[in-house]
């Protein structure tokens, strides 16, 4: 079984040889930067050093998919997000929000993926990476979910305020975020991306009512309109949604590592594939026996695919890495 294969029959739940190791979410580590000269903030803004430390993770790091961008600022920079803190081990975010409110709508356009902000780096970050291992590894590009994006446009405090205040504007502007998702990533399919991750690090605390009406609407209509297969992670301790999560439509789930494998499995039946849950903490300050250790209770405990349970953090030693290729094999 090779690896396209075995991550395909993963996350349809039909039978593998042994589980995937498949990272949706961020891989870029500053040993890889280090070994390929790719390094952040270059590698968020420059195509061919985006897929150069986005192959090393796949070649070097043992990983079985490849997948950009390391960030989830792109959406919001291309829709006039000022960004800050480019830094080798940090990632990005925004220092100057575009709206204060949801009624501040008529200041958003519909950006251009082929041109505005980095949307053009990271889909030509695609096509290269389609190009030379997109017949080896599925290729994953990340987007924002509606709400994550929501949550970046405007302060979250704001937005959590309008939320349970049941502010009117609120839909219309996910809508439009909705529009902006799709059209940015059926631009990532065609350049090559067999798989979405629909990044979601600010849903956990709506509870399942909120998050009902506020984020899954719209994941699912984004999920709906995409012809790859699809990841929803939702950061923090998500068994109160997960149920809701798997009506999403989504092919896969991430999971945090606050979430028992066996309690997501429970909920989740066969309605997607559970894809986690290594803990990113433990990534970063554990030794690779621990990890090896850990990544194997994962597999004991009937996750489909192996995967860190967040980005997997700067810093993390590329032997920690490829210790979670120990524990597959
Ligand atoms: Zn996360």
């Amino acid at each position: 079984m090779d690896m396209i294969e075995r991550f395909e029959q993963a996350i349809e739940l039909k039978e593998v040889d042994r589980v995937p190791l498949v990272s949706p979410l961020q891989t870029g580590i500053v040993d890889l930067m280090e070994m390929t000269g790719s390094y952040w903030p270059d590698a968020h803004k420059d195509p061919n050093k985006m897929a150069n430390l986005s192959i090393a993770a796949y070649k070097i790091g043992g990983l079985e998919s490849v997948r950009v961008p390391y960030e989830n600022c792109v959406e919001v920079e291309a829709l006039g997000c000022v960004l800050g803190n480019w830094k080798v081990d940090e990632q990005p975010r925004v220092e100057k929000h575009v709206i204060s409110s949801s009624t501040e709508m008529d200041k958003l356009r519909m950006p251009d993926p082929k041109k505005d902000g980095r949307m053009p780096v990271v889909i030509e970050a695609v096509r290269i990476l389609k190009e030379k291992v997109g017949h080896e590894v599925p290729v994953f590009a990340a987007i924002s979910s509606p709400f994550e994006m929501l949550a970046r446009l405007m302060d979250y405090t704001q937005l959590l305020r309008e939320v349970f205040s049941g502010a009117e504007d609120l839909h219309s502007l996910l809508e439009f975020a909705t529009e902006v998702e799709t059209l940015y990533a059926q631009h990532l399919i065609d350049a090559g991306a067999t798989g979405i991750t629909l990044v979601n690090g600010s849903s956990s605390n709506l509870g399942p009512k909120f998050y009902n009406e506020y984020s899954l609407k719209y994941e699912k209509q984004l999920i709906a309109s995409l012809d790859a297969y699809t990841c929803i992670h939702i950061c923090g301790d998500t068994t109160l949604i997960l149920d809701l999560m798997a009506q999403s439509g989504t092919d896969g789930i991430s999971i945090d590592s606050h979430v028992p494998i066996s309690k997501a499995k429970e909920i989740v039946g066969t309605r997607a594939a559970i894809i986690g849950n290594v803990s990113t903490t433990n990534l970063w300050k554990n030794n690779p026996e621990e990890i090896i250790n850990e990544a194997k209770s994962c597999i004991e405990d009937g996750v489909d695919i192996l995967a860190p349970a967040c980005g997997f953090p700067p810093r993390t030693p590329l032997e920690n890495m490829q210790a979670m290729k120990d524990a597959v094999l």
